[in-house]
């Protein structure tokens, strides 16, 4: 089966045909960084009008690039949320059009569970139940895993989430954006025992994150004028992967019948991070898996996954573009925390 997948729900406009041998069969991603630069974010606004722009050429394009026609596609799989609204939309009525044009089935993908799903597309072998570390631009959650639909928050951020904390820092740095993959690559230089910072909830018994008060210590830090931005980077760096390996372990406590860990979302890409959790899978005696750093971040091979998964799932064309879709809409608000 063929599953074609569109993405619109931050800055990447994304399209991708996958298949259910897990081949990526042609995939585009426009990437608006260097519209919202000069921002030092993204501005709703202007991400929709991109997306409006670009994304039926590109579906025209990974077509072609495939040869394939929209007719051969068993499904279109679109992001209907969490994200931006507007960006949302744009993908979510262009696949309503495709999929009413060419009877073809529409599934609504939440783009969370893309990110959850990646690691499967990478690798046919991780298998459910997981844990999850689910760490991107707007989430920082641990999951339980235990099937398509079946996901159970243990922990979420309690402020900003971990990809935000990078962006955040960056910023603070001048270091420009998008933050995460800069503050990585300037880290490179500098000593991670460097700037003394804080290790927000670490030690707390539940797994929730928080990260404004790093964040607050990074501004001091710099503004104390007695850093270098290396290891000002570096050192965040390190702070950040300690917060994340300390709440894991928190929630692992709970897993015992789970042997595998999964990271996913934009942060997974970092290489220190990703270090990190192979150790920490490696002191529990876990499987670990990472899906590729372009796996990681925004795109839409992972929401044609996830629509292969779904396959025979046939949504309706009004179904509504979602701002928020919490993956565990059982979970429990931490604190007013977002999803
Ligand atoms: P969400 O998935 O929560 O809706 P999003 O789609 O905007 O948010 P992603 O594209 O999954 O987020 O991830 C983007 C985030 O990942 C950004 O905050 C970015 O700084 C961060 N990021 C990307 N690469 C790296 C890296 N190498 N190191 C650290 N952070 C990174
Ligand atoms: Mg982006
Ligand atoms: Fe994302």
């Amino acid at each position: 089966a063929l599953v074609l997948g569109i993405e619109s729900s931050c800055d990447e406009t994304a399209v991708a045909l996958v298949d259910s041998e897990r081949r990526i069969v042609a995939q585009r991603i426009a990437s608006q960084d260097a519209e919202h630069a000069p921002f030092g974010g993204v501005v709703p606004e202007i991400a929709a009008r991109a997306h409006a722009e670009r994304l039926a050429p590109m579906i025209e394009g990974v077509l072609a690039d495939a040869g394939i026609a929209l007719a051969d596609c068993d499904a279109i799989a679109a992001t209907a949320g969490p994200g931006l609204i507007g960006g949302v939309m744009v993908g979510l009525v262009s696949a309503k059009a495709l999929a009413m044009a060419t009877d073809t089935p529409l599934i609504a993908i939440n783009h969370l569970e893309g990110h959850a799903l990646s690691p499967r597309l990478a690798d046919g072998s991780i298998a459910f139940p997981y844990a999850l570390l689910l760490v991107s631009g707007g989430h920082c959650q641990i999951l339980r895993v235990d099937g398509l639909g079946e996901y159970r928050r243990l922990a979420t951020t309690i402020d900003d989430a971990l990809g935000e904390a990078f962006d955040k820092t960056a910023k603070i740095l001048g270091l420009g954006f998008p933050g995460g993959p800069a503050v990585e690559r300037v880290a490179l230089e500098g000593n991670a025992k460097a700037v003394p910072l804080p290790r927000p909830m670490v030690g707390s018994g539940e797994p929730h994150f928080s990260f404004a008060g790093l964040k607050s210590a990074v501004l001091r830090a710099h503004e104390s004028g007695k850093y270098e931005i290396a290891d000002i980077a570096a050192s965040f760096q390190q702070a950040a992967v300690d917060c994340v390996t300390d709440r894991l372990r928190i929630a692992l406590a709970g897993m015992d019948d789970v042997d595998t860990l999964v990271v996913a979302g934009g942060v997974a890409a970092n290489a220190t991070v990703r270090a990190a959790l192979e150790q920490l899978a490696a002191d529990h005696g876990m499987r670990f898996a990472a899906p590729p750093p372009k796996l990681c971040t925004d795109n839409a091979a992972m929401i044609a996954w996830a629509g292969v998964e779904r396959l025979g799932q046939n949504d309706p064309l009004d179904i509504s573009a979602r701002p928020r879709w919490p993956l565990d809409p059982r979970a429990e608000l931490v604190r007013g925390a977002g999803v």
